[in-house]
């Protein structure tokens, strides 16, 4: 299921805009802790309410986190995933070829949790900026989700994901693929 819902510039860019995330995501979040405040009244709810309004809280941290990683969809500024890509970063490579690189998710959702991302972004930000030009590489990718699924041995239960824009959660402005499995997969996803 594929759902709807990168040449690198100065690192001071970058770290400009990580740190502009951080700063606003400490300024939504800050806010949100306050108003749940539900530590202070956790104890006084059974479990099952506990658990689910730590969720909640989650959901808000990552909506408020996809919220401010979106300020920056607009322009082309490097993200994470370029230093990934030059390696400058280290990360558990699963897969890679000529044009995409597959490697696993720093805070996996499954047992297996592989990001899959063209090398070359060419103004894929997200999904929603794909043109005739990109058809070549999203087969391309999808493709490489196969591959992925394949080595990790989830071919028979496995969930291909792509969050577009904040609606979806997206906090990563460099087209991916999430390649999920190795668990019993629910279904409608949140
Ligand atoms: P999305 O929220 O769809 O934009 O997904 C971005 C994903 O990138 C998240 O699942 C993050 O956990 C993952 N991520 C962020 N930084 C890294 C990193 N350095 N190595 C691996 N995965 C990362």
């Amino acid at each position: 299921m594929v759902s709807t819902t990168l040449a690198a510039t100065s690192f001071s860019l970058l770290r400009n805009y990580n740190a502009n995330v951080r700063a606003f995501a400490a300024n939504v979040r800050a806010p949100l802790q306050h108003s749940t405040n539900y530590n202070s009244i956790n104890f006084l709810l059974p479990l099952h309410s506990r658990r689910s309004l730590s969720r909640v809280s989650v959901t808000n941290d990552e909506e408020a986190a996809a919220k401010a990683a979106a300020l920056n969809a607009r322009s082309e500024a490097p993200t994470i995933f370029d230093k990934i890509i030059a390696k400058e970063i280290l990360s558990s490579i699963v897969y890679e070829d000529e044009k995409v690189l597959a490697f696993r998710d720093i805070n996996p959702q499954a047992p297996v949790h592989v990001l899959i991302i063209p090398k070359f972004r060419d103004g894929l930000t997200t999904l929603a900026k794909a043109e005739a030009r990109h058809g070549d590489i999203l087969g391309h990718l999808l493709c490489a989700s196969k591959i992925v699924a394949e080595k990790e041995g989830i071919l028979d239960g496995f969930r291909v994901v792509i969050n577009n824009g904040p609606g979806a959660c997206q906090s990563v402005y460099h087209l991916h693929l999430h390649v999920l499995g190795g668990r019993q997969l629910k279904w409608p996803p949140g």
